[in-house]
């Protein structure tokens, strides 16, 4: 371990999280101060319209272990802990929510659950979603049932984001290639052992969320189409089922016809054509799905981009990181000397 490696890395994404910034930072900094180890805050700026980004730097002056990593442009909650992920130092890494959902305080759980287990992956539970609104208690009960169906990964249900992982786990979701990684599904899949501890998840401290309803599905669909190829297969099934209704309709037809009683009404075939259709169109986008996937994949384009790092702004950076960073596909923001609130916006003017 390098002398300035932290021990833990904890990771925060935030989008446009001003109102909930000082309460986060007051109640996260006693509960790490008291862990004592060595730490770093990482908090992602995933493009905020907001003040999170001046605000965070603010905090930071006066807050040394605190880092702000900020993203060119919003990438998303995924793609903002990725981006985590690559630049955290820790030897083990905690991914957590701004909104004070969940507990900090359970760090401390996490951390005794490895010592005592010997495990690299810490999953936080959540025991109890009533704080959550009825809507999105049963969207995630269906969105877990469905995962647990369709993806052959087994990690616990109702895990969110909020989970603590070994160095080497980190090094290892670092390799993964898919751009649009689901990081709840991609952890457990790799199979480090793991243990769990429950957490009563609370209400947001302020602020609104972040997850509209558009951006739900599009997790669900990354979710499902990137760990199963199950929905594929659903064209073949239903074409065989459907060969199978038609083959014995085209009976009853011609025994109908020897019979002398031509079938009548043409409702029933419309139903069957209006049918046939929307079948069909599922199917066609069901492959859109994963031909989309094929084709971002083919592109190669970054899930997001690093506008600034405060430790690279007030730290000298190697030249061989930086063309390291580059050739991963982020862009180094090496700047040097200034106060890091300075640096930030003098960069934002230019
Ligand atoms: N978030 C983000 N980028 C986004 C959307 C959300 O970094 O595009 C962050 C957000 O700031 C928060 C976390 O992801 O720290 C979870 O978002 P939120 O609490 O709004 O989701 P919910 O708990 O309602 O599912
Ligand atoms: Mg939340």
């Amino acid at each position: 371990m390098r002398s300035d490696q932290p021990l833990l890395s904890v990771v925060v994404p935030m989008y446009d999280e001003e109102e909930v910034l000082p309460m986060f930072f007051a109640r996260m900094r006693p509960v790490l101060d008291d862990l004592g180890i060595s730490y770093e805050v990482l908090v992602v700026d995933d493009g905020s319209r907001d003040n999170t980004a001046t605000l965070s730097l603010e905090a930071a002056e006066d807050w040394a272990q605190l880092r702000v990593v900020r993203l060119l442009r919003n990438s998303g909650h995924q793609a903002a802990q990725s981006a985590g992920f690559r630049r955290a130092r820790g030897e083990y890494l905690v991914t957590i929510d701004a909104d004070l959902q969940d507990p900090p305080e359970a760090i401390a759980e996490f951390l005794d659950a490895v010592r005592e287990q010997d495990v690299d992956v810490v999953y936080g539970v959540r025991s109890d979603r009533s704080s959550d609104s009825r809507f999105k208690r049963h969207s995630a009960d269906l969105f877990y049932r469905v995962a647990r169906r369709l993806t052959s990964t087994r990690g616990p249900d109702h895990a969110g984001d909020f989970r603590l992982m070994s160095r080497a786990t980190v090094d290892a979701v670092n390799t993964l290639p898919e751009h649009n990684r689901v990081l709840r599904l991609a952890v457990p899949a790799l199979g480090f052992r793991s243990a769990q501890v429950p957490y009563v998840r609370e209400h947001r401290a302020a602020g609104r969320t972040k997850y509209s309803l558009g951006r739900m599905l599009t997790l669900s669909i990354d979710s499902f189409t990137g760990f199963s190829t199950a929905p594929l297969r659903l064209a073949t099934a239903l074409g065989v089922g459907g060969a199978v209704v038609a083959a014995l309709f085209a009976l009853y037809v011609v025994v109908n016809r020897l019979v002398g009683q031509p079938v009548a009404g043409w409702a029933s075939t419309v139903v069957i054509v209006v049918t046939m259709g929307a079948v069909q169109l599922l199917c066609l986008g069901l492959l859109g799905e994963y031909v989309a996937r094929m084709y971002l994949q083919m592109q190669g384009r970054p899930a997001y981009f690093v506008a600034y790092d405060s430790r690279e702004a007030s730290e000298e950076v190697s030249e061989e990181a930086a063309v390291e960073r580059s050739v991963e596909g982020e862009r180094a923001g090496a700047t040097r000397g200034g106060g890091p609130v300075r640096e930030y916006r003098e960069r934002r003017l230019r």
